[in-house]
């Protein structure tokens, strides 16, 4: 009998109780948003570490492929170290594609905002997929609505980015017939401008059903034409959350077998043309700054990993200009005080010292050494690295692969030097290059090494 009282007792919900099991909830809660917290921030984590990773092998092969372009090739040799460079570049759209997916969802990408010429996007565009449209036979035409604002503010990389994604899709989904993309503009009640761009094309389409989830990631419309098509699904997804980020929607409309209409829009103010920046290089790649300058420059290269080492050597060294590699930070403080250099490649990551602790120390040596330019080389590519770079006392930021234009243009800032801006030459057109015995011996060592780790 006491017992069923006891038991009764406690079923009873009395006001403490109550009030206990509510604070009780909201521990639970707390613990769990707690952990959901740190399991996002591992996530982000290991995407860094995972992009470094795998940027720092892709910045090898990637380099070495645009090396071996350069050589004297057989015809069939050049067609199969581009299949090597142009895989690797769509390796890497890949790995940008999800580190990009990860900032938008931790909250981390950063949009910029400047004044950009909306003509100069609609060049960028034809000029990068004029050649494909018409090597498939397809109709392309890009038309720009007379009204739009020249000048506008906002991110055109990113925008240039969305209107890429819905093209190269677009282009990817279509046999045959036409593809066009109109650029308009709206003024919207509260002043804002508002920029409206279609995409229309005439392939496959895309079943009804299937439009609506067709914007989360890792969605495609059909399994099965995933392994026609390829693609990770993530594109759409990226191109909603960066309109929506843009004060923007996007939407389609399609019929199968007739066509599929891709729109959206982006709130955006009127921008300023002397504020324009000029742009060093466009977006295709098809023109790059050339390493050479007008002075010879001695640098020196901290960097631990040899085939990077390596491919930095070549593209220096073929430039003409003197370059010294150590392959720890801690080296590179001691070399910059034995001998004297007109600038600091450094890597970031390096063991024994890392790239910014070095440059600390450099920055607190006497006299003028402590003020020699350091341009950062990362595969790092998180929102924040590049002001924490900035913050060591590092003076410019190149990521990795290196794309030499990027770093051309980071050496003739932090040098003074005019750099020259020039069409990539026909590779045809370019001799053999010799290699130098540092960099055959730097082979050697690599193959000993790779021999190592196979063995
Ligand atoms: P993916 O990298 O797979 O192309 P996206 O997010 O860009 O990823 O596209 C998701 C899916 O939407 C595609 O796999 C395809 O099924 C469908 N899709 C996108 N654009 C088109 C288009 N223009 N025509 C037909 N289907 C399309």
């Amino acid at each position: 009998m006491g017992r069923v009282l006891e038991r009764q007792k406690a079923n009873e919900v009395t006001p403490s109780r109550q009030h206990a099991e509510a604070e009780t909830a909201a521990l639970h809660a707390e613990a769990a948003s707690i952990k959901a917290e740190e399991a996002s921030a591992a996530k982000s984590e290991f995407l860094a570490t995972m992009s470094h990773e795998i940027r720092t092998p892709l910045n090898a092969v990637l380099g070495m492929a645009g090396i071996l372009m350069d050589s004297e090739l057989a015809d069939e040799q050049r067609m199969q170290a581009r299949t090597i460079k142009v895989a690797g570049e769509s390796l890497l759209d890949i790995l940008n594609d999800v580190l990009d997916y990860s900032k938008i969802e931790a909250g981390r990408l950063e949009l910029e905002v400047v004044d950009f010429e909306i003509p100069g996007l609609v060049d960028t565009v034809k000029t990068v997929w004029d050649s494909q449209m018409s090597g498939k036979g397809i109709d392309f035409s890009v038309n720009l609505a007379p009204d739009v604002c020249p000048v506008i503010k906002g991110d055109p990389t990113r925008l240039r980015q969305i209107v890429f994604n819905l093209v190269g899709n677009a282009l990817k989904f279509t046999e045959a017939g036409s593809i066009t993309v109109n650029i308009a503009q709206n003024i919207l009640p509260d002043g804002w401008l508002e920029l409206q761009v279609e995409i229309l094309d005439t392939g496959i389409g895309i079943p009804s059903d299937k439009l609506d989830s067709l914007f989360e990631k890792f969605t495609q419309a059909d399994g099965s034409t995933t392994r026609k098509y390829g693609g990770t699904g993530l594109g759409l997804a990226i191109s909603q959350q960066l309109i929506s980020l843009m004060g923007g929607e996007i939407g389609v409309e399609s019929t199968v077998g007739a066509g599929s209409r891709f729109y959206f829009t982006v709130k955006c103010e009127e921008g300023d043309r002397s504020n324009v920046a000029s742009m060093d290089e466009d977006a295709s790649g098809n023109s790059a700054s050339n390493l050479e300058m007008d002075q010879k420059l001695k640098i020196l290269v901290a960097e631990d990993n040899a085939v990077n080492q390596l491919v930095i050597r070549t593209m220096l060294e073929k430039a003409g200009h003197e370059i010294e590699v150590v392959e720890n930070g801690a080296l590179a403080v001691e070399a910059v005080q034995a001998a004297s250099y007109d600038l600091v490649l450094m890597d970031v990551n390096m063991p024994e010292m890392d790239g910014i602790t070095a440059t600390k120390h450099i920055r607190e040596l006497d006299g003028p050494v402590s003020e020699i330019p350091i341009v950062a080389l990362t595969a790092n590519a998180l929102t924040g690295d590049r002001e924490r770079m900035l913050a060591a006392g590092m003076s410019d930021y190149v990521s990795k692969p290196i794309e030499p234009a990027h770093l051309a243009a980071a050496m003739g800032r932090q040098c003074d030097l005019d750099v020259e801006l020039e069409s990539v030459v026909d590779t045809n057109d370019t001799g053999p290059q010799e290699l130098t015995e540092d960099q055959l011996k730097a082979f050697d060592d690599l193959s000993d090494s790779l021999d190592e780790l196979l063995n």
